[in-house]
């Protein structure tokens, strides 16, 4: 590839030509092998279960991608015992080592960047560049973990020597990995978000038991299949495949884990951060759950700008993402003149087979968010007004597929729930605001605390900064108002209810997160 460009969802929006050629290359040979049977991988074994469960393309039900394995409450204990057990040779090889093996990992990963990424474009109905962008994301999560440990130098630290008389005092503090992590991600980014909490938990020791949401087993077996092929030792990563609530839950509850990272939505993961707090002692918890993203644009913005990156935040991946743009604030002046841009930017996004160069929005990504999609639509049409969209689409094509029309709403009542709820999906609600003191309040009365954005003048954008409560906030940003986070330049990471740990995944502050400290006090 061109070597000076550099794939990330900032940049992706004009991609050298042979990024097309090679997806399209891959994505051929891809189709060419769909439907295979595939199996768990614990302690290093290929493990198959007596249930099976069936993946298909939202794009076209019709298309069986793959066969995986229903694991359950016995396949959890299984694949936990293998990471115990390898936990004490990994955790005792020294980080260096381990530093080596997951560039490795990572390398692999680049090196099936197409591959992988036909594969999410097929599993997620992610259109070409964003599946790309989730793939070349993990790769890059993993080496910034790499990246801190090394400038770290494994986090050993001398700490002060107490002032004795007649004796020498040497304080060392140490930074030691917990054991056997657990992660639990979803369907949304599937390789990033199990690769990039997967990188830090094994780079710092950890070893680990994966598993994937019931609507991305696949792509996650080839983000597996990386780690497994750069010579991870057996049972350092295992990777489990079935419905979260009877093997999920059945991780949860084992006294075996001694960490987890969750991603997912609200609901599941307080459930889990409720039922992992029943241990004999609390364990680390980190969670990355939804958003309820606002983007408000103030009289002095560039609308061109802020039309620009609301819609490609409120639309990327059908408006799956935790970070959309769900929610919009305009002040008056500006409303009529940014709302006429923002549905015409919108009537213009093609719909159709994600994996098409030409497309935008792909399918939603199951049954029940293309019910649920439906059934919000008509609340909103009666309590609001659409201004465009509103539709699921069922012609040709797409009668096969869960295809909806990207949709904007105005005029619903600010007591609405769905003001508050996490749609996740291709729709946003729009509100007129008289002051930007009454967007900001909106903006901040809701449980999340994920991402914002503002267009506006300089001395807005400080304002905003300083009230806004979220964990990503962007500012003038056309290549997306609320989204678009990418390691060691945006670390992600949310508060309130869109987050445990207060601190950002492939930032300065994460990998200790996978680490107990331990004081080694030596007189002489
Ligand atoms: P989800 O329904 O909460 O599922 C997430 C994962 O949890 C899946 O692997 C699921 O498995 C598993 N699970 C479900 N019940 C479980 C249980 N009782 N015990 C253990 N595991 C269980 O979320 P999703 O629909 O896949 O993803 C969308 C949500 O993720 C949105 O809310 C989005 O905002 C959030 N998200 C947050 C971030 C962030 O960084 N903050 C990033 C991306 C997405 P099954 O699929 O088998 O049920
Ligand atoms: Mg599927």
């Amino acid at each position: 590839m061109a070597e000076a460009f550099k794939l990330t969802y900032a940049t992706m929006f004009n991609p050298p030509e042979e990024l097309h050629t090679r997806f399209d290359a891959a994505l051929a040979d891809t189709k060419a092998a769909l439907g295979k049977d595939y199996a768990m991988i614990i302690d290093g074994k290929e493990v198959f279960a007596s249930e099976k469960f069936e993946d298909r393309s939202p794009a076209n039900t019709d298309v069986v991608l793959g066969t995986f394995q229903k694991g359950d409450e016995k396949h959890a204990h299984q694949a936990l015992a293998a990471a115990r057990k390898a936990f004490p040779v990994w955790s005792h090889m020294p980080w260096q080592e381990r530093v080596a093996l997951l560039r490795k990992a990572a390398d692999l990963i680049d090196e099936r960047l197409f591959k992988i990424g036909a594969a999410m474009s097929m599993e997620v109905g992610k259109n070409r560049m964003e599946a790309l962008g989730d793939v070349a994301e993990t790769a890059d999560l993993i080496r910034y973990a790499c990246y801190q440990m090394e400038k770290n130098q494994g986090f050993v630290v001398e700490m002060g020597r107490d002032p004795l008389v007649g004796y020498t005092a040497t304080n060392t503090s140490v930074l030691r990995p917990y054991g056997v992590w657990l992660v639990v991600s979803p369907f949304n980014f599937p390789t990033a978000l199990t690769g990039g909490p997967a990188g830090a938990a094994l780079v710092t020791g950890n070893t680990i038991v994966m598993k994937p949401a019931t609507d991305t087993p696949w792509v996650v077996r080839l983000l597996a299949e990386c780690f497994r092929d750069a010579g991870l030792p057996d049972g350092v990563m295992n990777y489990v495949t079935g419905p979260g609530r009877t093997i999920g839950q059945a991780l949860i509850e084992s006294p075996e884990v001694d960490g987890v990272t969750f991603t997912g939505s609200y609901d599941v993961g307080m459930k889990i951060f409720r039922d992992f707090a029943n241990g004999r002692w609390a364990r680390p918890t980190i969670l990355e759950l939804g958003g309820k993203n606002p983007g408000i644009v103030t009289r002095n913005a560039d609308l061109e700008r802020a039309a620009v990156g609301i819609i490609r935040s409120a639309f990327g991946l059908q408006g799956q993402k935790c970070s959309a743009c769900s929610r919009i604030y305009i002040e008056e002046p500006v409303y009529d003149k940014l709302v006429t841009k923002l549905v015409d930017m919108t009537n213009k996004l093609v719909i159709g087979d994600p994996t098409e160069r030409s497309v935008y929005l792909g399918p939603v990504v199951n049954k029940s968010a293309y019910l649920d999609y439906q059934r919000f639509i008509a609340d909103l049409g009666e309590n609001g007004r659409i201004l465009t969209g509103g539709k699921v689409l069922t012609e040709g094509a797409f009668s096969k597929g869960y295809f909806c029309s990207p949709t904007l709403v105005d005029d619903l009542p600010m007591d609405h729930h769905l003001w508050k709820e996490e749609m996740f999906l291709p729709i946003s609600t729009i509100a007129k605001v008289k002051s930007l003191d009454e967007a900001m309040a909106y903006a901040n009365d809701v449980s999340y605390g994920l991402t914002a954005g503002i267009y506006g003048s300089d001395e807005e954008v400080k304002w905003f900064f300083d009230k806004i409560e979220a964990g990503v906030t962007y500012a003038n940003r056309p290549q997306g108002a609320t989204t678009g986070a990418w390691p060691g330049f945006q670390p992600f990471g949310g508060w309130k209810g869109s987050g445990s740990s207060g601190k950002n995944a492939g930032g300065y502050y994460y990998l200790q997160l996978y680490m107990h400290e331990q004081i080694h006090t030596l007189i002489r």
